[in-house]
């Protein structure tokens, strides 16, 4: 997509050869008009997958997932990463070290929002090494639900998330391919 890799260009901040900052659009700022786009696009491609509902990892994956699903006419669910209060007892959960915090935290979706009569599509900002795309993949196998494929804005390249995921037979769509991030540079593929 050119205006996400034109976006790309203007607001992204190399903060190593393996990390990009997108705080301006995408991690902290939202740029709605944007996200709007790349639901478009995700839906687009997704649409004759029939996904039932588009899951994702709070908190950056919520408005891509938003939009997608808006687009798409189905509902959005979001792995939380803290339980609350209110959620239900009977949750699926699965332990994932964060890329880019370096801890390991624990996600989870409530039993009632995901179940063996859905068509999961998985969205999500980054892929970088595939933790979280996994553990949400190991989230719809525990529920029985099925996944129709996974949506990511960005996919590095040279980390090894997107091709483990493909390998396994399942349809990956990235939007905006890093093949490198060396010397503050980022390159698309
Ligand atoms: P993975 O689990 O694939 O190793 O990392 C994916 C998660 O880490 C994404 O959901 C995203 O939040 C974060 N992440 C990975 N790489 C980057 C990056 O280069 N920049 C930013 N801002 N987040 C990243």
């Amino acid at each position: 997509m050119e205006i996400l890799k034109q976006r790309i260009l203007e607001v992204g901040v190399v903060i190593s050869d393996q990390v990009v900052k997108l705080d301006a659009i995408l991690n902290h700022q939202v740029d709605p008009a944007l996200i709007m786009e790349l639901g478009k696009e995700f839906a687009r491609r997704f649409a004759e997958t029939k996904p039932t509902k588009v899951l994702t990892v709070e908190s950056s994956g919520i408005p891509i997932a938003f939009t997608t699903a808006l687009e798409l006419g189905i509902p959005m669910v979001f792995a939380r990463r803290k339980k609350t209060l209110t959620m239900d007892q009977d949750t699926y959960s699965e332990r994932v070290p964060s890329f880019t915090k370096g801890i390991v935290t624990d996600i989870m979706v409530s039993s009632n929002y995901l179940g063996p009569k859905d068509r999961i599509l998985l969205i999500d900002d980054f892929i970088a090494n595939g933790d979280a795309a996994r553990a949400l993949i190991r989230i719809i196998e525990k529920a029985g639900a099925e996944l129709t494929g996974v949506g990511i804005v960005i996919e590095k390249l040279f980390q090894s998330g997107g091709s483990s995921i493909r390998e396994r037979g399942i349809r990956v769509e990235s939007l905006a391919r890093i093949s490198s991030l060396a010397g503050g540079r980022i390159q698309f593929e």
